[in-house]
């Protein structure tokens, strides 16, 4: 266990004994929660996990008591540090994100509930959703959308999350629980001044406990005039504004006297109280049918054009601008469809549609599309350029345009970053291309560029300095360009926050934004919480200056990027350790190599999204907590790195764990906006603990597999038997850790290189005019499926190559890598860099059999060697299915199939998504190939990673998981439809065979029975 202060070991065993959920007081526990999405760090005093309100109640309770703050907190993906303190963090993603109840038009659920997870629920039962969507889609939870109140993209359609809400469960800073039912308000005592305690205990017995405050509300806000003039947006006469407590509103009815207290408390961040469930209103999920994505060449046209769109009903409005543009058309390239060429600025407009349960007419929306197309490209020649999107199946890319544009910043590198500093802000719509010509003068006149986008249908922009984060100056310009920002927003009427929390970043702000409402502001923050125990410094500022909460790594983060110089040990934080040399020598710290990966995480928890056009992370998607993310990887080696955790904790259980929750299928290294090589991260952290502990039995075997089959060939027979066994597998369950219910593969009475010694293979071939092929093995196809090898071969010569054998070949090490045996990973890498470079250089094609072979080769060793011939072997060493196909856009695979009658469920592994496009919808070479086989119909199941990686659902600890992470794909590949399972990935064979009583065969077996090679399937 993590060593712990006694202060942190009493705070820890105090709350303990309350609750039922859990607490953490260490140093990885409070780095892992100390930042969020943004640019701010602070370190909490612990962190809990409640289970149920009287977790909370009593967390609430112990912490009032000592004055400590507490901060709620849900997927941790605001950007202004909202969720942040030096106090507890309760942290809801974990056990408290269940759906409750689903009713006709409603659903009540727990805050942690991630928005996402909720409406794909609803649609799948009612086709039913939660409709206002602010927050990054796919991975904001329940509480966190709530306590912001914010518009989101489609406010055009559904107004705030507050007019969605019929009741809200809340605990108080004094530990009371209240429901506030919108349906029967709190009431006050209108004109109540002089009462005796009595009569107000009376009125509060039968009043309900909500009493006091909804009397000390309705007297805050009778003294304090209302801005009506708060209507900002007058083009659709609402505001969508949310800096500061929501006043308007609250106070209902002909005399004002009842008080919605869930508005008031809806957008609080946190601030007047803990949201522990809430019911909320649902409606039928929209129709899609018509949008249009209009180019520009300026920003200002495509901001002027935003009135003249409103009229026509849209759902949406977005702006995307150039910055955002590249870096998408970078990204993937079917979003060349949707960025025309030159393009200064997008705007992505959809029409209302009604809802599948009443869709509007089809004509109605054709017509209102014309009319919008004809009025902003032709009457008003505003756009250069628009394309039209009206078939259902169009809609998934333009979602994953606009998710991604969301994103696209994050993939920035060097030392220039966007800085999340005033990307909240909204002005009237009608002043939009007004404003934005200002704000380009003014960063015209700091020379400091910016990316401009947003939901400009309600005026939102979201504006991201590009700045030099090692610049020496980055403080104080922040600070300036801050002030005059905002100076400029306000000259517009415009806000600065819309839909975001103001947060640690900009609640210094709230009282000059909202200089006649403050005082009120502030009476009530006293009368919820007066003590400020509540998530202090949001909202109502502290005297904490945010410039003082900067994150210790952002100026690293760039100085990785472009100095050579931070090869030396020491230069990213390391100091002498005192650790035995052996863990040094075993860590292999090469600061670049690990400071690189570790603060390209920029902390915008895209790994934690839920959504469809991702796979990453199969640990968090199947448990989405925070611990099992990706970021948490990062996180804890940029503590280790800032010198905020001890080198010496990589060696605790505790951050094996977190290490463990990572089977390093790679998908986050090509998901991931920033590209983290978090499977490195990982790889690193538990090689440190191996070197302190050593490596568990099962590690052990799993690591020398390769080795010890080769033993065991000779022994195949009983070998094979015992694998059959019940006593036998009883024996192996205990002593090697491999469960008894698993299926094992036979194994081959004798390996594949062992008999390519005596074939004609074995022989460098003559020199040749054909083409030449080196086959990369490894242990699968070397050791059981030695046929599937043979067929490979033998599909390669059918098509006119010479294949050669090395058979100094050694595994990949892969399993090695994956246990943190990185002694025996980098000597296998070693040998196999230097076998394959020979074999380049002789102008071999280097083919591995297996997708996780060859990205072992090409991407897991370039973070374990630095051999000279490590580039050469990483961009040459290709996988099979890739080599095949890219041997058929050469014209030169024969298509001599015969047909194959029969409809194949096809699973692409994790590392073949990886080795390729990097994306879950894009085809992958093993499915085109299987798309060459007359009357194959090949149907892929996109349902997530299979749960097998390698050894880690041969692990008798991860054998549950491993299962109900591959859960979606053995559904899918039951269905009736499916006659067979297929995979170029012999480990999800191997899962997929195991969950489901159906044969999954790789690809190579179908190509070599449509040949002929083989007569049987
Ligand atoms: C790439 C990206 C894009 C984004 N786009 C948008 C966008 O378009 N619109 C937008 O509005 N935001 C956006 N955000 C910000 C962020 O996603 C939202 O603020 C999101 O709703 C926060 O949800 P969360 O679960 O991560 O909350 P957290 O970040 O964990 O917390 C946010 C606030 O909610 C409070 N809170 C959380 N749970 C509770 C609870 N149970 N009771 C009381 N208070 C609670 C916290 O104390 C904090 O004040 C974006 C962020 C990223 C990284
Ligand atoms: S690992 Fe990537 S996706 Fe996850 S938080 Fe870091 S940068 Fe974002
Ligand atoms: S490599 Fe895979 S398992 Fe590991 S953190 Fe990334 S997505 Fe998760």
């Amino acid at each position: 266990m993590p060593h712990l202060s006694p202060q942190q070991s009493r705070l820890q065993d105090d709350i303990r004994g309350l609750i039922q959920g859990e607490v953490r007081c260490d140093e990885i526990a409070r780095q892992l929660f100390a930042t969020d999405a943004g640019i701010l760090e602070r370190r909490p005093c612990a962190v809990v996990w409640p289970r149920h309100t009287n977790d909370v109640v009593a967390c609430v309770g112990y912490a009032a008591e000592r004055g400590i703050p507490i901060h709620p907190r849900g997927a941790g993906t605001e950007t202004s540090g909202a969720s942040l303190g030096e106090g507890i963090v309760l942290d809801f993603s974990r056990f408290m994100r269940r759906i409750l109840r689903v009713d006709a038009e409603s659903v009540r659920v727990q805050p942690g509930l991630i928005r996402f997870r909720l409406n794909t629920i609803l649609n799948r039962l009612q086709q039913r959703c939660f409709g206002p969507d602010p927050g990054f889609m796919s991975a904001a939870t329940i509480g966190g959308i709530l306590s912001r109140n914010g518009a989101g993209a489609h406010w055009l359609q559904y107004g705030f999350p507050d007019e969605h809400l019929l009741d809200l469960t809340v605990v108080l800073a004094n530990g009371d629980v209240l429901t506030l039912r919108r349906d029967a308000l709190p009431k006050a005592i209108a004109g109540s001044g002089g009462e005796s305690q009595g009569i107000a205990l009376a009125r509060q017995i039968v009043l309900g406990k909500e009493f006091p405050l909804a009397d000390g509300v309705h007297q805050i806000l009778s003294e304090t005039p209302i801005q009506p003039g708060a209507s900002i947006f007058s083009v659709t006469g609402a505001v969508p504004h949310r800096c500061g407590y929501r006043l308007q509103d609250v106070l209902q009815g002909s005399e004002k006297t009842s008080v919605d207290l869930a508005r008031l408390i809806t957008g609080s961040e946190g601030t007047l109280a803990v949201i522990v469930e809430a019911n909320l209103k649902t409606v039928s999920a929209p129709n899609r049918a018509a949008a249009v994505a209009f180019g520009f060449n300026s920003l200002e046209q495509a901001t002027r054009s935003v009135p003249l769109v409103l009229p026509f009903k849209p759902v949406l409005c977005e702006l995307v601008d150039r910055r955002r543009l590249n870096m998408l058309r970078d990204w993937d390239k079917r979003f060349h469809a949707l960025i025309p060429l030159d393009a200064e600025a997008v705007l992505l407009v959809e029409l209302d549609a009604g809802t599948v349960g009443q869709p509007l007419e089809p004509s109605e929306i054709r017509d209102r599309l014309d009319q919008l197309i004809e009025t902003v490209a032709v009457r008003e020649k505003l756009c250069f350029d628009c394309l039209r999107i009206e078939r259902t199946e169009e809609f998934p890319l333009f979602d994953d345009f606009l998710h991604n544009a969301e994103l696209a910043l994050y993939r920035m590198r060097r030392s220039f970053q966007a800085i999340p500093l005033l990307n909240d802000l909204a002005v009237p719509v009608e002043t939009l291309g007004g404003f934005v010509g200002d704000l380009l003068n003014l960063l015209h006149e700091h020379e400091i560029t910016a990316s401009i986008s947003g939901h400009v249908g309600q005026g939102h922009l979201c504006v991201q300095p590009i700045l030099d984060f090692s610049s020496p100056g980055l403080v104080s310009t922040l600070q300036r360009l801050t002030e005059e920002f905002c100076a400029l927003v306000w000259e517009h009427r415009g806000t600065i926050s819309s839909e975001h929390s103001t947060g640690l970043l900009l609640s210094r702000l709230v009282p000059k934004q909202c200089a006649n409402h403050f005082p009120a502001f502030r009476k009530i923050k006293e009368l919820f919480d007066p003590d400020n125990v509540l998530n202090p410094g949001k909202v109502i500022p502290d005297d904490g200056n945010w410039t003082g909460f900067l994150r210790q790594g952002l100026s690293q983060r760039s100085r990785n990027e472009t100095d050579e110089s931070v090869d030396q040990p020491g230069e990213v934080g390391f100091e002498e350790t005192g650790l035995p040399d052996q863990l040094k020598l075993q860590l292999k710290w090469n600061p670049r190599q690990i400071a690189e990966p570790t603060y390209r995480c920029n902390g915008c928890g895209a790994c934690k999204q839920l959504g469809r056009s991702v796979r990453m992370c199969p640990f968090f998607r199947r448990r989405p907590e925070g611990v099992m993310s990706p970021r948490a990887k990062a996180n804890l080696l940029r503590g280790v790195l800032e010198g905020n955790l001890e080198l010496e904790t990589l060696t605790l259980a505790n951050s094996k764990e977190i290490a463990d929750y990572c089977f390093h299928c790679l998908l986050c290294r090509t998901e991931c906006p920033a590209e983290v090589d978090v499977s490195q991260l990982a790889a690193r952290c538990k090689a440190a603990y191996a070197a302190a502990h050593g490596l568990s039995t099962a590690d052990q075997f799993f690591s020398r597999l390769d080795s010890l089959l080769r033993w065991f060939s000779l022994i195949s027979y009983p070998i094979n038997w015992m694998l059959t066994n019940r006593l036998s597998r009883w024996l192996i369950d205990k002593t090697v850790g491999i469960p008894q219910g698993r299926k094992l593969p036979t194994l081959s009475k004798i390996s594949f290189l062992g008999r390519t010694q005596w074939s004609k293979r074995f022989a460098p071939p003559k020199p040749t005019a054909e083409p030449k092929v080196a086959l990369f093995i490894d242990t699968f196809g070397n050791h059981f499926d030695t046929k599937l090898t043979e067929l490979a071969v033998r599909i390669l010569e059918h098509n006119g190559m010479t294949v050669h054998i090395p058979l100094r070949q050694r595994a990949s090490g892969l399993m090695s890598y994956a246990v943190g045996h990185a002694d025996r990973a980098e000597r296998l890498a070693r040998h196999n860099t230097m076998l394959l470079g020979d074999l380049i250089r002789q102008e071999y094609d280097v083919v591995a059999l297996e997708p996780a072979s060859a990205a072992c080769i090409t991407k897991d060793y370039r973070s374990l060697i630095d051999d000279p011939d490590g580039e050469l072997v990483s961009l040459n060493v290709v996988d099979f299915c890739d080599y095949l196909l890219r041997l058929h856009e050469k014209r030169r695979l024969r298509l001599d199939f015969q047909p194959i009658r029969k409809t194949v469920g096809f699973h692409a592994p994790c590392r073949s998504i990886a080795n390729g496009s990097g994306r879950v919808d894009g085809t992958t070479p093993a499915q085109e190939l299987l798309g060459l086989i007359p009357e194959l119909d090949v149907r892929r199941i996109e349902e997530g990673c299979c749960g097998m990686a390698g050894s880690f659902g041969l692990d008798k600890k991860n054998y549950r998981l491993s299962l109900q992470i591959g859960l979606g794909l053995f559904r899918k590949l039951r269905t009736k439809e499916i006659d067979l399972g297929a995979t170029d990935c012999s480990s999800c064979r191997m899962q997929m065979e195991h969950a489901v009583a159906k044969p999954t065969l790789h690809p190579i077996r179908l190509l070599a029975f449509a040949y002929g090679l083989t007569p049987e399937l």
